[in-house]
């Protein structure tokens, strides 16, 4: 004990003082865990309202978009807002939008749910495609689908990256046989930008076909939960013609997050015809 009150008094005050603050926080975490997760979901909730909106809707309006988030089964508690210009800008007219609240853009807090919703949805939009669109973002609220999206792809970036790095070990020893000193260096550099490029290309290439996969299972699910397989092919009718949206999408649909207008309608009609076989059955 004696050594060791010895050897403490060898170490700097200002280590001591950094030492024993750790010390508080480390036993202070486990009393404090309920009241420090209390303030980081108010936090995270404070930062969505700024960034999407913060005004409620009518209390008939809250009503009709919790009675369909009880007919898909949310359980976790969901909050429900008019979208603001910002959002309005971002995810357009007659529209809707879920978000899970996340800390530090990366971990997410799953007992909260927001739903925002734009100008005009409840005023345009048929009983049919409100139903339609609620029930597709309440299947990614309760698929969690966006959750750990943008952690998965910093880990697959960072794969990706690490296989680059392979690959740029023995370009440079073929570099190192074939060019000569002087040019090497510029040789190097490219090759570095092309592997990168490559890398980036990659990610939001399974960036791109993770959400359409996440669209189409959205849809699908929610059609067949609520039966709206009409509100579906109005929606994309109309997202066609009034929003000027693609019917396809280019380049195979390899560049967009979401699948087209008419693929939505092809397996729209296709899970509506098995529907009405089993209704005939
Ligand atoms: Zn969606």
């Amino acid at each position: 004990m004696f050594r060791l009150i010895c050897k403490l008094r060898e170490i700097p005050s200002i280590w001591l003082y950094f030492l024993s603050l750790v010390l508080i926080i480390l036993v202070g975490i486990p009393f404090s865990k309920d009241f420090l997760e209390e303030q980081a979901i108010a936090g995270a909730i404070k930062t969505t309202q700024i960034a999407f909106g913060s005004m409620p809707l009518k209390p008939e309006q809250e009503q009709f978009v919790k009675s369909i988030a009880d007919e898909i089964g949310i359980a976790n508690k969901l909050i429900i807002r008019k979208m603001n210009h910002n959002a309005l800008a971002q995810f357009g007219y007659h529209n809707a939008f879920a978000y899970n609240p996340q800390l530090y853009s990366l971990f997410p807090i799953e007992s909260v749910s927001f739903l925002f919703i734009s100008e005009g949805f409840f005023e345009d939009l048929s009983l049919e495609e409100q139903r339609f669109l609620i029930g597709h973002e309440m299947i990614h609220i309760k698929h969690g689908h966006l959750n750990y999206l943008i952690m998965c792809l910093l880990l697959f970036f960072a794969i990706l990256v690490f296989f680059a790095w392979q690959i740029r070990k023995r370009i440079k020893l073929i570099v190192q046989c074939w060019v000569s000193y002087r040019y090497q260096i510029y040789v190097m550099r490219m090759v570095t930008f092309v592997l990168l490029c490559v890398c980036n290309i990659g990610t939001s290439g399974a960036d791109f076909a993770y959400r359409r996969y996440i669209e189409k299972e959205a849809d699908c699910v929610s059609m067949q939960l609520l039966n709206s397989y009409d509100g579906c092919m109005k929606l994309t009718e109309r997202w066609h013609k009034e929003c000027k949206l693609a019917l396809h999408n280019p380049y195979f649909g390899l560049t967009s997050d979401h699948p087209s207008c008419a693929e939505r309608q092809a397996y729209c009609l296709e899970l509506q015809n098995q529907f009405n076989q089993k209704d005939l059955i």
